[in-house]
């Protein structure tokens, strides 16, 4: 296990490329935010919106943005409304996790601070339970189930609505080194990216769903899909987690400071929505060895927030740490008990990086507090 030289980032992050100095492809990729040309991207934003603006005629949506309810949202419909005069349709594919009081209001104050329309879309409870058990037991990816609607159903949507120009936020392969990093301002193939790609039909199936049920996870046909036009803000405006989260504070975000302080988390504003969400993000400990703290704490190396020793000191102290509040709305949710939880957990944890030691817990074997 190799960490990046520059942040703390290892080499067992699924995609990541490590240079010849050692450095990782997204601290390569946000150092080439410096030399972007940022005021010729924005004009190409603005042409783009110029090709769609009004398409549908006076007083009609003329572009639609996929929407979380989170930071990054904010900064997309800001953008898009109030820079670039777009009258945005937002779409909100939800999920039926148990919210917290910072994630339902802020679903709703993106629609009323920037003035917006909403579509919400939820999909059904008892499938996303049944696909939630299979993929955690089968891949140690609870919530790909999630991941997955957010991609997907926004597409649907878009289609039904006749609004080619579809927004997405953050190109998570390219910002932050993943399967198919690419500088592209196109998000045609974000399915691919990892994090929701598919999972065979059968598999599906086999936990007793229909084919109907699945009508909103499966991408729409390729004829239909020509016709639109996804792209990713990120390649537009530079990018950067903590200065999104800023400005979506100025107009009205809630973060979790006083609601919860998860355990595995370094930050209170990313995936704020919901309590179980969040333990997607921490099954990348068990199967590669680091999860958000390690995500975020790099990220803010890299924004020259703190140094690499105090991001170390941060990695050993929360990256292990799954808060039970997490586990427990999971386990609620889902109908698990926190003992099935457990062995389910156990069984995803990768015996080339970790070691049982004589109390039981699983120990690193090659934490970077001792590279
Ligand atoms: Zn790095």
């Amino acid at each position: 296990m190799k960490y990046c030289k520059k942040c703390v980032m290892p080499d067992t992050r699924p995609g990541i490329v490590f240079d010849e100095e050692g450095v990782c492809s997204a601290c390569r990729s946000y150092e080439k935010q410096k030399t972007v040309d940022w005021d010729a991207r924005y004009k190409e934003l603005e042409a783009l919106c110029d090709k769609y603006r009004g398409m549908n005629g006076p007083d009609k949506f003329d572009c639609a943005i996929a929407v979380s309810g989170g930071k990054d949202s904010h900064f997309q419909t800001y953008v898009m409304k109030e820079l670039m005069g777009m009258n945005p349709l937002l779409i909100s594919a939800l999920d039926n996790l148990q919210m917290t009081e910072a994630g339902k209001h802020n679903i709703d104050n993106i629609a009323e601070e920037f003035g917006c329309t909403m579509i919400k879309v939820r999909p059904k409870a008892k499938v996303q339970k049944k696909i939630m058990r299979l993929t955690f037991e089968n891949f140690g990816h609870p919530i790909w189930v999630c991941e997955r609607f957010t991609y997907v159903a926004p597409f649907h949507v878009a289609i039904n609505f006749n609004l080619p120009l579809l927004v997405y936020g953050e190109n998570v392969s390219y910002t932050y080194g993943g399967p198919g990093a690419e500088d592209t301002y196109s998000a045609k193939k974000q399915i691919l990216n990892g994090a929701a790609s598919d999972i065979p039909e059968d598999l599906l199936l086999s936990t007793g769903i229909t084919k109907a049920d699945l009508e909103l996870y499966t991408m729409p046909p390729v004829e239909q899909l020509e016709k639109l036009e996804p792209i990713y803000m990120s390649y537009f405006l530079p990018w950067n987690s903590h200065k999104n989260y800023l400005f979506a504070r100025s107009r009205g975000f809630h973060t979790l400071t006083h609601e919860w302080e998860a355990t595995h988390h370094i930050e209170h504003y990313n995936q704020v929505d919901s309590y179980a969400y969040s333990l997607n993000g921490w099954m990348r400990y068990p199967k590669f060895g680091h999860q958000y703290t390690t995500d975020f704490a790099s990220r803010y190396v890299r924004y020259g927030m703190i140094t690499r020793d105090e991001a170390i000191a941060l990695v050993q102290k929360h990256d292990h740490d799954l808060d039970p509040k997490t586990v427990e709305t999971f386990c609620e949710f889902v109908g698990y008990s926190e003992s099935e939880f457990w062995q389910i957990v156990e069984k995803h944890y990768n015996k080339d990086l970790f070691y049982k030691d004589d109390w039981g817990r699983w120990i690193p074997k090659y934490p970077i507090w001792k590279a």
